[in-house]
């Protein structure tokens, strides 16, 4: 089972590319704000739950993001691999991650780091449009639909996210980034982080992801460096 994380803030483009590299390696894209987001929809317990938390722009407690993720890993569409886009988001969760692959006999394959400065990230949510079917992200000035309000992909309603409006963006970047550098400084130390530079055209960050994939930094064992 494959397994690669994406790892980036609120607005760095992880759907995006997520979808994109999903679709070229033949894995599944799994997004747990969309779990949730299904979930709130859904109206379940844990809908209920986390609906308290995205409303602030807080981090869904590292509990019930795990036990939901662990579940999902265990159905058949995810038994090739998984692009896992919005998790882990925090050390606690990226050592649940850990623990979960290793019962399952695999690991994360690769981090893959996608870095926006804040300022561009406000910009990039304030534009942001989502489909009501699968999530497929858009964008007023960098990825319009073809059609105004439609999803290319599935042809369903485009709207903007409750929590992206300003208000809600600042919370989520005041919270949602220190955690974050946690996750990164716990891939950096697997040896398994790749950062590239997300203020890319939507393409290059693709080829930049797909070029770091295709040839890891592998990282010396000291046995060999001896
Ligand atoms: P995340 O999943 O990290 O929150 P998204 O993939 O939803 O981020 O992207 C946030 C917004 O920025 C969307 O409106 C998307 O269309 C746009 N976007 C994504 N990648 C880029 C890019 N490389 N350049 C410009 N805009 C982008
Ligand atoms: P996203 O669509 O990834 O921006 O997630 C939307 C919201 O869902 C976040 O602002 C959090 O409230 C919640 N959420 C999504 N993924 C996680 C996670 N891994 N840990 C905690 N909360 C999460």
């Amino acid at each position: 089972m494959k397994v690669y994380v994406m790892v980036g803030a609120p607005g760095a483009g992880k759907g995006t590319q997520a979808a994109i590299l999903a679709e070229r390696l033949g894995l599944r894209h799994l997004a747990s704000g969309d779990l949730f987001r299904e979930a709130v929809r859904s109206g379940t317990p844990v809908g209920l739950e986390a609906k308290r938390y995205m409303d602030r722009g807080a981090l869904v407690p590292d509990p019930v993001v795990i036990a939901m993720i662990d579940e999902r890993l265990d159905r058949s569409d995810a038994a090739a691999g998984v692009i896992l886009d919005g998790f882990p988001r925090t050390r606690p969760q990226a050592e649940s991650l850990d623990a979960a692959l290793a019962r399952r006999g695999a690991q994360v394959d690769a981090a893959l780091y996608v870095g926006v400065p804040e300022e561009e990230l406000v910009r990039r949510l304030s534009g942001r449009w989502i489909c009501r079917a699968a999530g497929h992200p858009y964008h007023d000035v960098s990825r319009p639909p073809r059609v105004p309000g439609i999803c290319d992909i599935d042809g369903s309603e485009l709207y903007q996210r409750d929590d992206d409006r300003p208000e809600t963006v600042r919370a989520r970047l005041a919270q949602q980034l220190e955690p974050m550098y946690d996750v990164i400084d716990h891939y950096t130390t697997q040896g398994v982080l790749v950062a590239v530079d997300g203020t890319q055209s939507i393409d290059d960050v693709t080829q930049a992801l797909l070029r770091a994939i295709a040839h890891p930094a592998r990282p010396v064992n000291r046995s060999e460096a001896a």
